[in-house]
């Protein structure tokens, strides 16, 4: 017969992947013929607003019909339908270029190319086959007089007649295949309620009416308690998404209780952030900060990402790439009619559009977030509270490469204010001659402001930033500097802020005890690397401080990192404050006996070991050596 024809050598590939079932979610075949039914009503208004010939619809829509007898779908629009030549070149071919290297790409397994990819861009009409044995399109345009048939079995050839359908648009009828045993059960799309679900999921926001004829169950008239069978057409998409509304068509009452019922949540999120943007970039987007976060945020399970739209057509669940790491946490969808449906198209494309999207993204969370910070300070902290460590990750990630953009959204706890500042703040009340902005790193903001190291900064009235997150001190290294002041950890180094005379006694006292300060030396010397008088020192009597390298909290940090170094250690300077009753008494046990001071010496260093928060390397012998001194000191 001269009506059937062979599919063009690319689509008989893609049909072969589809027959063979390259990919398991063959539910989304009815997402990819409803986009092209309504792509299909799109062209026919489109046209009708120019053709006069062309009369507009009275209703645009789509129809799903079920026959359980037949076993086949059928989906129906009043669409632009197909001429002859349509037919042939839309279904029998994939015109454009980019389908053959994408082709070539899923056929070359070495490539480990993700074969999902396929259902986040689209298949088209061919997926059809994917759960159909047989695939039959009525088709007419308003452009021809007649209407066609086309048929195919998905194999070698398809076949083209004429056909009496009168009014345009298209109706696609899929003969389902038989069940596989103990796996697809293609007539489990024959149910309504699969039917009505695929819908939700998939199209629910496509623009133009999903209509099914679905059986319900009503009560009996005038017997409540007995039910009858009725069917009623239904629409099953609720058609306009709540991100397409403009601003200010939309409550917050409304976003929120969208977020939690798209999102499983049963509260409100903290911030709802709706954004329409248009120009050279277009795309709506819905972005939700949960109140809380989510229990594995942290682990390697958790999968971040956005709901991906196209033109209200669901594209992907967590589409990862439109959000970096650092906002993990965010919930919501972008939709955009910049990314196409279509394979044909070459996947890189989307990559691009993708990539742009997601950067604007970026910095519009950003502005909102600062916008936060600046107008609603208590809220700003709640969000701060719970995802403040991402941020802090941000500024770290990538070798600083986001510090510039999420510096100013920082927060720390400040000994001054005892609330949290931004850098910002705390540069605007520093004393002009202050060189550097000073921060300690520890456990809890309780311990940090008992630490013996704070003792000068307090009598200086200098505000100190206290750091209690692991990533701090880690992103402050990042950070570098502030307003190009550094940051310097108080326990570090030497601070320099005493003054001449200070500096002069403790040398002079230095000089003085030099024996003693040696002997300790002498019996810590394979744990520390110095014995000094202190200088920050005012009430407590000794303390641990590292140099300007690395930190003891940094060096926590890092042992437990998986394959920790443990070569990777803080030096160890032990400070013994000159003007505490303690330094008299060694001073003393010395001259009484200069073997003595090993004992204290293991002693002082295993209390600035404690206050540091480290684990002492044998408590017992710390214990016995305690309690030998108590029973003495009872004597
Ligand atoms: P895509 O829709 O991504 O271009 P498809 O393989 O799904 O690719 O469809 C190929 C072409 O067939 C479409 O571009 C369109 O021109 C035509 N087509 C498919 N379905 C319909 C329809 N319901 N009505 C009119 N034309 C259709």
């Amino acid at each position: 017969m001269s009506n059937v024809r062979e599919f063009k050598t690319e689509s008989k590939q893609l049909l072969n992947l589809m027959i063979n079932s390259i990919y398991t979610h063959k539910e989304i075949f009815l997402r990819e013929l409803i986009s092209n039914a309504s792509d299909a009503l799109d062209k026919y208004h489109f046209l009708a607003l120019q053709d006069d010939k062309l009369k507009a619809n009275e209703e645009d829509e789509i129809f799903i019909e079920l026959s359980k007898d037949n076993k086949t779908i059928t989906i129906i629009d009043n669409g632009i339908g197909m001429t002859e030549k349509e037919l042939i070149e839309n279904l029998g071919t994939i015109a454009q270029s980019g389908s053959k290297s994408f082709l070539e790409k899923l056929a070359d397994k070495e490539n480990n190319f993700d074969l999902d990819i396929i259902g986040q861009f689209g298949v088209g009409f061919y997926s059809a086959f994917m759960v159909s044995q047989k695939v039959i399109v009525k088709t007419k345009s308003p452009y021809s007089d007649t209407g066609y048939i086309w048929e195919s079995t998905g194999e070698e050839t398809y076949s083209i007649e004429k056909t009496d359908k009168l009014t345009h648009g298209t109706e696609i009828i899929l003969y389902l295949r038989e069940n596989e045993a103990d796996d697809e059960q293609y007539d489990s799309y024959l149910e309504e309620y699969k039917i009505k679900q695929l819908v939700k999921k998939y199209s629910d926001y496509v623009r133009y009416p999903i209509k099914m004829e679905v059986t319900k169950q009503v009560p009996k008239k005038d017997k409540t308690d007995e039910y009858e069978s009725v069917t009623e057409i239904e629409t099953l998409n609720s058609m306009v998404p709540i991100w397409k509304k403009s601003k200010q068509d939309i409550t917050l009452e409304e976003l929120n209780k969208f977020y939690q019922y798209q999102y499983h949540d049963y509260e409100d999120p903290i911030k709802a952030i709706h954004m329409n943007v248009e120009g050279a970039l277009n795309y709506n987007a819905l972005i939700f900060i949960p109140k809380q976060a989510p229990y594995d945020l942290y682990s390697d399970k958790y999968e971040k990402g956005l709901q991906l739209y196209s033109k209200g057509v669901f594209i992907q669940e967590k589409c990862k790439d439109l959000v970096p790491d650092y906002l993990r946490f965010l919930k919501g969808l972008v939709d955009s009619p910049d990314l196409s449906l279509n394979i044909s198209r070459e996947i890189l494309q989307h990559d691009r559009q993708l990539a742009k999207i997601a950067n604007n993204l970026e910095k519009k969370i950003k502005n909102e977030l600062e916008r936060m910070l600046n107008n609603e300070r208590e809220k700003y902290l709640e969000f701060y509270k719970v995802y403040g460590v991402n941020l802090k990750y941000g500024v770290y990630d990538s070798f600083g490469a986001k510090k510039d953009l999420l510096k100013d959204l920082l927060l720390f706890y400040s000994s001054k204010t005892n609330d949290y500042t931004t850098l910002k703040e705390y540069i605007e009340r520093m004393a002009e001659d202050q060189e550097f902005i000073y921060y300690v790193a520890g456990q809890s903001i309780e311990q940090l402001d008992k630490l013996p190291q704070m003792e000068l900064l307090k009598e200086k009235e200098i505000e100190v930033l206290y750091f209690i997150d692991d990533i701090d001190e880690f992103a402050i290294k990042v950070l570098m500097e502030y307003e190009s002041k550094k940051f310097k950890n108080i326990s570090q180094g030497d601070l320099n802020l005493e003054t001449k005379e200070e500096q002069k006694a403790i040398k002079q006292k230095e000089k003085t005890h030099k024996g003693l300060i040696n002997s300790l030396k002498d019996s810590l010397k394979d744990k520390v690397s110095e014995v000094k008088l202190s200088a920050r020192l005012k009430e407590s009597a000794v303390c641990l401080v590292s140099d300007d390298d690395i930190s003891f909290e940094m060096e926590k940090v890092l042992a437990m990192m998986p394959g920790a170094n443990s070569n990777v250690k803080a030096k160890r300077i032990l400070e013994i404050n000159p003007n505490h009753q303690l330094f008299k008494a060694l001073e003393s046990v010395y001259e009484k006996d200069e073997t003595e001071i090993k004992h204290y010496a293991e002693l002082l260093y295993s209390q600035a070991l404690l206050i540091e928060g480290f684990k002492l390397d044998d408590p017992i012998e710390f214990s016995n050596k305690m309690c030998e001194l108590m029973v003495k000191s009872a004597k």
